[in-house]
C-alpha cells in the first residue's frame, strides 16, 4: 500500500479516506500454489470533461474469492467469464466466489472528476492526479498492468520498474510494469520536464517536474541521490529498479511505491529536500518495500521519523533539541485520559487538532521508541537488526512483532518487556530526584540522591545522568526499575549540578523547568478559558474564535472570570489592554502593527499557560489564524500581513536539572570601594533602593549614612519607605511639619499594628528627615487589602472602591519572580498550604506593584528630586522586584545597595553590597506579659505571663486590666507598645491595673514591676 503522511508538510490535505480501506484477505503467497489476481487497466482521458473510459480485466486464480467496490464508478458493463452480469445491490460492489478454475472480470467504466473535488484527484488540462478510488478497488493486493492514452504534451507515471511509452496516432500510449502485488495503484500525468539519471546499479532516477519549476529538479535529483545511497547502506538494496519525485498539481506529500508525490506548493518550500524527500524516500524500504501490518499497528511513521528526521537533525548537530521538541509535543497533545498506546497506532490520522495526540503517539513516541532502542542495543547491533528486519519481510507485510524477532536474533537479547512497556502503556515515565546531598568520605565528595518514578507501575529504564564538577562532566548511566532508587556515586571534586537525562534520550514526562510555554500547550490542554475584556472583541477575534470554538471551549468576558478561572487554567487573553489581563501581564511588549501571539507560564499554576493574543484589526486576525496551527512549538510569534515576523520558543532547562551547591561567592578586596567612593556613584542614580533585613540594626544605620551622604552632597532627596502605607501620608507630614508629637504620630499612623517591627529602628530615619524637611513617602497599600487578597486567593472579592485602590498594571511574571516569592512562602507557610500560593503571589505583586506606582507617582509631580527607597531586601531585587516594575512606568535610573549581611546576593540582585560593622540596639524593655485588645475602650487584657517574667513575680495576674503605665492611660496594645518604647532606660514602670474580685467587685492597684530585655519577642 502506500505510505501517505504529512510529518513535515503543514499544507498536506490528507485523504483519509484513502486509509481506511480494510484488508481482509491474507496476501496471496507469492511462492505458494496461489498467485495474485492480476487485474489489467487500459484508460483513456477526456480533459475538457474531466473524465476518465477505461476497462479493467482482472484473472482472478482458481480458489480465490474477490470483493470489487465500485460505488464511486460509472459502472456500464460487467463481463465475468463471458457472460454479462448485473452488479450488485445499487451497482456499488461486486463479489465473485472462488472456483476450481481461473475466472476472468470484464468492467467498463467512467469516472467525471469534477475540478472542485476535493477527493485528491483531478483530470484537467493542467494535470492527471489519479490516487483513490478511480478503478474497481479490490479487498486484496494484485499485479496491475496499467496502460493509459495520454496528450502527446504529457508524461506519465504510477507505480512501476518499468515504463514504456510510445506514440499512436496523435496519443502517447504509457505501460507501466511492476512485478510486486499492490492492494491499490496510483497514476500521475501531466506536462512535465523529466529529467533522469542513474544510480545505483543501473537503476533510474527520475524527476517529474512542471516546466515551471523545472529548475527546482537538479537540486531534488542530488538530495534524492545521497538519500537512497545512505539508505542502500543502511538497510540494503533499494527494492526497485526506478524512484520519481513527481510534482503534483494538489497538495500532497505522498510516498509510493518506486515514487513520491510532491504538491507544488510543497517542492517549493526551500527546507523539503533537507527533511521531507529523506523521509519520503525512505519510506522505499518501510512503508512500501516492507508493508505494515493494520492488524499490528503502524510501526512505520515512527522508524522513518526516527532514521530520517531525527537523524538530519543530528546530521546538523541539533538532534538533543529535535527530540526534545518531540517531547514537548507529546506532552502538549498527549493525555493519560485518551488512553492511546502505540501498538494500537495504525494510521496518520487527521492533520488537523484532533488527529494531533494521535500522531504525537505514531511519530514522536514511536521515534523515541525506536531511539531508545539504539542506545540498549548500540548502534551497529540496531542497524545490523534492521537490515536482518527488511531482508525478512520485503514485499511483505510485517507488524512491530516481527520488528522483535529480528532485534531479538540479531541481539541475542530478550526483548519482550522492553518492547510491551512502550508499546502497550498509555503512560510515559514520570521522573523526579529525591534527596540529593553531598556527603564527605576521607575527604572526597559523594553524591547520594533518588531517582523516583511516579508512575503506577515503575518502568525498566537506563536513565543518562551528568554530574557536573566545577572540573568536569562525569556522565553515567543508571538503572532504574523501582518506584525509588537510591545511588550513591563518589566524585575527585565537589558536584555542582545533576542533570537527568541531558540529551533527552527518554521518552518520559518533562519537568515544568524543562517545558516551554508554547501555542500547542494551549490547544492540548484540557483547562482552558478565553477572556474577553468586553463583547467588542468577539467581533475583532471573530477569525480565531471560530477555530477555537470547534473545541467547545469556555469563552468568558473578563468581569465573569473568577480568581479561581485563573489559578486553574490556561487562559487565553484576546487583546491585551483589559483589565484582568494587565493584573497579570501589565502591558506586554507587543509590536502596535499586525498580530501577535504571546504565550508564557500561567504565573498562578506553572502546569499550565496564559496566551497574550493582540492584533491590529480584524483584517490581521484573520491572515494570521490561518496560519497558527503550523507553529504550535513556539512561544512567541508575530505576523503582519498573514506574514511571520518573529518567533521564539522560550528557553527552558536542558534536561532535569538540579543545583546542588551555592558556594559563597565573593568580591576581589582590591576592587572594593571606599563609601564615600560608592556615594559619588550613587549620587549618579535618581532612584536608590537600599535593601533590609528588617530585625538588622546594621541595615538602618546603613541606609541613614547614606541618606546623610547623599542629602550633604544634594538635599533635593525624599524617603520612600515601605514601613507605611498610602493613607498615612497626611500623619508622617503632619509629624514631619512639627504638627504631631512622636507618641500621636505612631498611634495615628498605628505603626505597632501595621509594621510591629522595632520603631528605634527607623527613629533615626525618620527623624533625620524632619530636622532637614525631608519628604517621606509611604509606599505600601493598605495592608488589610493585601491581606483579603492573599486569603482570597486573588482580588475578586474586594469591592469596586477597594479594587480602584490597586495598581491596574501588575506583571505577575517578571522573571525569576514565581521562583523566589514561593521559596519565600514555604519558608512562612510550610508545605501544608500551597493551595493558598496564588493569593500569595497576588499579594506580594500588588505590594511591588503599589510600591512601584507610588514612587513614580512622586518622581512625576516632584521633577529633579532623588528618592531614596527603604524596603525589605525581598522588594529591591533589581529583576523582579520593584525596580523592573518603576522602569515599565517611568524611564528613571536606577540602583540597588544592600548589605552583606545576613542572605546571599550575587551581581543579579544588587548593584552594591556594603560590608557593615556589626551594630545592635539595646534590647527592647519588656514587662513578661501578653496583652490582648479589650472588649470596651478602656484598658488591655493580660492574657499570660511569663511564669518566668517580672510581671509575674511583681504580681500581677492573668486578666488583670492594664489600665496606665507610668500615669499614662493605655486603651490598646499599640498604646503598650509606645509606653514601652520610652522606658528603655528606667529600671521599672508603674502598672496600673483593674483586677476582677469575685465577690468585692472590680479593685485598681499599682504595681511597680523591674524591666527587663527580652531580645526577639513581641512580648511586652
Ligand atoms: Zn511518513
Amino acid at each position: 500500500m502506500n505510505v501517505k503522511h504529512m510529518q513535515r508538510f503543514c499544507y498536506v490535505i490528507l485523504l483519509a479516506h484513502f486509509l481506511n480501506i480494510g484488508f481482509s484477505n491474507p496476501l496471496p503467497a507469492e511462492a505458494g500454489r496461489l498467485t495474485a489476481p492480476v487485474h489489467y487497466i487500459s484508460m483513456e482521458f477526456d480533459l475538457q470533461s474531466n473524465s476518465l473510459t477505461a476497462t479493467s480485466r482482472i484473472e482472478l486464480p482458481a480458489g480465490l474469492n474477490l470483493h470489487l467496490s465500485m460505488s464511486h464508478l460509472n459502472v456500464s458493463r460487467i463481463i465475468i467469464n463471458g457472460h454479462p452480469a448485473e452488479a450488485g445491490p445499487g451497482n456499488d460492489a461486486l463479489d465473485i466466489p472462488s472456483s476450481s478454475s481461473e475466472q476472468e472480470i470484464v468492467l467498463t467504466y467512467s469516472k467525471e472528476i469534477p475540478p472542485d473535488s476535493t477527493t485528491g484527484n483531478m483530470i484537467s488540462q493542467a494535470g492527471i492526479t489519479l490516487i483513490g478510488n478511480w478503478y474497481p478497488v479490490a479487498d486484496q493486493d494484485m499485479l496491475f498492468k496499467l496502460t493509459a492514452h495520454i496528450p502527446i504534451a504529457f508524461e506519465a507515471i504510477s507505480e512501476a520498474d518499468e515504463i514504456i511509452a510510445f506514440l499512436i496516432n496523435d496519443k502517447k500510449q504509457v505501460t507501466f510494469r511492476f512485478p510486486h502485488p499492490l492492494f491499490s495503484i496510483n497514476f500521475i500525468a501531466g506536462p512535465y520536464a523529466v529529467s533522469q539519471e542513474h544510480f545505483g546499479e543501473e537503476k533510474i532516477l527520475a524527476a517529474y517536474f512542471f516546466p515551471e519549476d523545472a529548475e527546482l529538479a537538479a537540486g531534488y535529483l542530488a538530495k534524492a541521490k545521497q538519500y537512497l545511497e545512505r539508505y542502500e547502506e543502511m538497510l540494503g538494496p533499494y527494492p526497485y529498479n526506478r524512484f520519481s519525485i513527481v510534482e503534483n498539481r494538489l497538495p500532497t506529500g505522498f510516498a509510493m511505491p518506486t515514487f513520491t508525490l510532491l504538491g507544488q506548493s510543497v517542492v517549493r518550500l526551500p527546507f523539503i529536500v533537507d527533511t521531507s524527500l529523506g523521509h519520503e524516500v525512505l519510506h522505499s524500504w518501510f512503508g512500501n518495500g516492507v508493508h505494515m501490518s493494520p492488524q499490528e499497528g503502524n510501526w512505520v511513521e515512527g522508524l522513518t521519523t526516527y532514521l530520517a528526521d531525527q537523524t538530519f537533525a543530528a546530521d546538523a548537530g541539533r538532534d538533543t533539541a529535535y527530540r526534545k521538541e518531540q517531547l514537548v509535543k507529546y506532552q502538549s497533545f498527549v493525555r493519560p485520559d485518551m488512553d492511546l498506546v502505540l501498538r494500537h497506532f495504525s494510521n496518520v490520522g487527521h492533520g488537523d487538532m484532533k488527529g494531533q495526540p494521535t500522531r504525537a503517539v505514531g511519530y514522536n513516541k514511536s521515534s523515541m521508541f525506536f531511539h531508545m532502542l539504539r542506545n540498549k542495543l548500540g548502534s551497529d547491533v540496531f542497524t545490523a537488526s534492521l537490515q536482518d528486519f527488511f531482508k525478512r519481510s520485503k514485499f511483505k507485510t510485517a507488524g512491530w512483532s516481527d520488528l522483535q524477532t529480528s532485534f531479538e536474533s540479531v541481539s541475542g537479547m530478550d526483548l519482550e518487556s522492553f518492547f510491551t512497556q512502550w508499546l502497550d502503556r498509555n503512560d510515559v515515565p514520570v521522573l523526579a530526584v529525591q534527596q540529593p546531598e553531598i556527603l564527605n568520605k576521607d575527604g572526597y565528595p559523594v553524591i547520594h540522591f533518588n531517582i523516583v518514578q511516579h508512575n503506577d507501575t515503575p518502568y525498566m529504564l537506563e536513565v543518562p545522568v551528568v554530574i557536573k564538577t566545577a572540573a568536569e562532566e562525569i556522565h553515567k548511566t543508571l538503572s532504574v526499575s523501582e518506584p525509588l532508587t537510591p545511588f550513591e556515586i563518589p566524585l575527585a571534586s565537589v558536584p555542582r549540578t545533576l542533570v537527568i537525562d541531558p540529551d533527552y534520550d527518554l521518552m518520559r514526562q518533562l519537568a515544568p523547568s524543562e517545558l516551554p510555554p508554547t501555542w500547542s500547550q494551549f490547544l492540548g490542554t484540557a483547562n482552558k478559558v478565553v477572556v474577553l475584556p468586553d463583547e467588542k472583541y468577539r467581533a475583532l477575534y471573530k477569525s480565531l474564535m471560530d477555530d477555537l470554538e470547534e473545541s467547545a471551549i469556555q469563552v468568558l468576558l473578563q468581569n465573569e472570570v473568577t480568581d479561581n478561572d485563573l489559578a486553574e487554567n490556561s487562559v487565553l487573553f484576546l487583546g491585551t489592554d483589559g483589565s484582568l489581563s494587565r493584573s497579570l501581564f501589565a502591558h506586554p511588549d507587543h509590536p502596535e502593527e499586525g498580530f501577535t501571539l504571546d504565550v508564557r507560564p500561567n504565573p498562578l499554576n506553572p502546569s499550565q499557560v496564559a496566551v497574550l493574543i493582540s492584533a491590529a484589526n480584524t483584517e490581521q486576525v484573520e491572515m494570521a489564524a490561518r496560519k497558527l496551527r503550523h507553529y504550535g512549538k513556539y512561544s512567541f510569534l508575530s505576523f503582519k500581513n498573514g506574514r511571520l515576523q518573529d518567533k521564539n520558543i522560550a528557553e527552558t532547562d536542558s534536561g532535569l536539572m538540579i543545583e546542588l551547591l551555592s558556594l559563597p561567592s565573593g568580591i576581589e578586596t582590591s576592587k572594593s570601594q571606599t563609601f564615600d567612593d560608592i556615594i559619588t556613584r550613587l549620587l549618579h542614580y535618581q532612584v536608590i533602593y537600599i535593601g533590609e533585613t528588617h530585625t538588622n540594626y546594621e541595615d538602618h544605620q546603613l541606609q541613614l549614612e547614606i541618606i546623610r551622604a547623599l542629602y550633604e552632597d544634594d538635599s533635593r532627596l525624599a524617603i520612600g519607605m515601605e514601613m507605611f502605607t498610602r493613607p498615612n501620608q497626611s500623619v508622617i507630614d503632619r509629624y514631619l511639619s512639627g504638627e504631631l508629637d512622636e507618641k500621636s504620630f505612631l498611634k495615628e499612623s498605628h505603626y505597632f499594628k501595621t509594621w510591629r517591627f522595632d520603631y528605634r529602628l527607623y527613629r533615626d530615619i525618620i527623624n533625620f528627615a524632619k530636622h532637614n524637611n525631608l519628604a517621606i513617602i509611604a509606599l505600601n497599600l493598605e495592608k488589610d487589602i493585601v491581606n483579603r487578597v492573599f486569603k482570597a486567593g486573588g482580588p475578586n472579592s474586594l469591592d469596586d472602591e477597594e479594587a480602584s485602590l490597586l495598581p491596574a498594571d501588575r506583571k505577575l511574571d517578571e522573571p525569576g519572580y514565581r521562583q523566589r516569592i514561593k521559596t519565600a512562602f514555604m519558608m512562612h507557610a510550610g508545605q501544608g498550604q500551597n493551595g493558598d500560593f496564588s493569593g500569595f503571589l497576588q499579594a506580594q505583586a500588588l505590594w511591588d506593584e503599589t510600591m512601584a506606582e507610588t514612587i513614580v507617582e512622586y518622581l512625576e509631580t516632584h521633577p529633579g528630586e532623588r528618592m531614596v527607597v527603604i524596603a525589605g531586601k525581598g522588594h529591591v531585587d533589581r529583576i523582579n522586584a520593584i525596580p523592573p516594575r518603576v522602569a515599565r512606568r517611568l524611564e528613571v535610573s536606577q540602583v540597588v545597595a544592600i548589605n552583606s549581611i545576613g542572605s546571599p546576593s550575587d551581581s543579579k540582585t544588587a548593584d552594591f553590597v556594603f560590608f557593615s560593622p556589626p551594630a545592635s540596639l539595646s534590647a527592647f524593655p519588656v514587662l513578661g506579659v501578653m496583652l490582648e485588645d479589650t472588649e470596651n475602650e478602656e484598658g488591655v487584657l493580660v492574657t499570660a505571663l511569663n511564669p518566668q517574667g517580672q510581671a509575674m513575680e511583681a504580681g500581677m495576674r492573668e486578666k488583670d486590666i492594664i489600665l496606665a503605665i507610668d500615669d499614662q492611660p493605655v486603651n490598646d496594645v499599640e498604646d503598650v507598645k509606645i509606653e514601652m518604647l520610652y522606658k528603655e532606660k528606667s529600671a521599672s514602670v508603674m502598672v496600673r491595673t483593674r483586677r476582677r474580685a469575685f465577690l468585692f467587685g472590680d479593685k485598681e492597684l499599682d504595681i511597680e514591676v523591674p524591666l527587663k530585655s527580652a531580645e526577639k519577642t513581641h512580648n511586652m
